[in-house]
């Protein structure tokens, strides 16, 4: 599935298989994630050359590697690391690597991703898949998953006696964010925009919600929900000045407010408020390939579920999108392939 100009729709092309160069592994797309990562790479704005076959959410089967490779075979399960770091920086050295000073950009968008039944990428962003986790669940968990996994542990710094508040809990991220969350032993609260998503986020786990079309203050509500005292952490997948500017409100002493989602064009903040009751306003970008794994053996153990709202044919990729665009599909889209 080809997206010819950044801001089309995809159109299903025959090309032939790809082959692995020096350094490179082919796989066997089995299953793939959908996203609404995906929905604003495709306007153009993440760069990028087109055409191109997105998709970074991966699951598969090794079916043969290039020269000098020796970090995977044929035959091995894989997800797909969807960073392309250099691996030598600071950064990369030092645990952080989606900080990577000569990052390269993402599978899917600056090299061809998984839209399709082959794809070929460098061996290192090819991880093998544990033992008792399926296709799917590997592929949602280096993106959907991992993303949250990096988030509650390193930058919310999520505890088990914490309150924590999801703004946009329902989508495909914040519903694993829940989980996560609850893995980690916080009381979440999740804010989303109808009663069908919260009705979704309890079934994932949520302990209270908040339905920001009936509340007139995000805040407020989750203030009401913690006996007045705020939240510990605030996590914002949905990435707008007022939801952002809610997360930040929201605090309790000691809070930490963390944007995962695009783009607040602007949010004001109190320095004297943070000083005095040493809150944080930080971000959280993606996963290392460390954590990636820890999530991958984490769902393997059942602990965190994928939750998938619709599964179709990956040549049909383009209903997911315009559900994601019209805010109606709830958790992951998961495309499917044939064998
Ligand atoms: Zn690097």
């Amino acid at each position: 599935m080809v997206v010819k100009e950044w801001g089309q729709p995809f159109t299903l092309e025959e090309r032939p298989d790809p082959q692995p160069g020096p350094g490179e592994a082919l796989m066997k797309v089995r299953a793939a994630g959908v996203g609404l990562t995906l929905v604003t790479m495709r306007t153009g704005i993440f760069g990028g050359e087109a055409p191109r076959i997105m998709g970074h959410e991966l699951g598969g089967d090794i079916v043969a590697v290039g020269d000098g490779v020796t970090n995977i075979r044929p035959g091995d399960r894989c997800a797909v690391y969807f960073y392309l770091n250099c691996g030598h920086c600071r950064w990369c050295h030092g645990g952080r690597e989606t900080l990577c000073e000569n990052h390269g950009g993402y599978v899917g968008v600056h090299v061809d991703g998984g839209y399709a039944d082959y794809v070929v990428l460098p061996a290192g962003n090819f991880l093998p898949i544990p033992e008792g986790l399926d296709y799917e669940g590997a592929a949602i968990a280096a993106d959907a998953v991992n993303t949250n996994w990096h988030c509650m542990r390193e930058r919310a710094k999520i505890s088990p006696h914490d309150d924590v508040l999801l703004i946009g809990a329902a989508g495909g991220v914040g519903v694993h964010g829940i989980q996560v969350a609850k893995a980690f032993g916080a009381r979440v609260i999740a804010a989303d925009i109808s009663d069908e998503k919260l009705e979704f986020a309890k079934k994932w786990g949520a302990d209270e919600v908040i339905n920001v079309r009936a509340v007139n203050d995000i805040a407020e509500a989750a203030k009401n929900l913690t006996d007045g005292k705020g939240v510990d952490a605030a996590v914002d997948y949905v990435g707008s000045s007022e939801t952002f500017t809610a997360a930040i409100e929201a605090l309790a002493t000691a809070g930490r407010a963390v944007l995962i989602g695009a783009k607040p064009s602007s949010v004001q903040i109190d320095p004297l408020n943070l000083l005095i009751h040493e809150k944080t306003i930080t971000g959280s970008r993606h996963s290392t390939r460390t954590e990636l794994m820890e999530t991958m053996e984490v769902m393997a153990r059942g602990t965190i579920k994928s939750a998938i709202g619709k599964r179709v044919h990956f040549t049909e990729v383009e209903t997911l999108f315009d559900e994601l665009q019209a805010e109606t599909l709830l958790g992951r889209g998961a495309l499917t392939y044939d064998d």
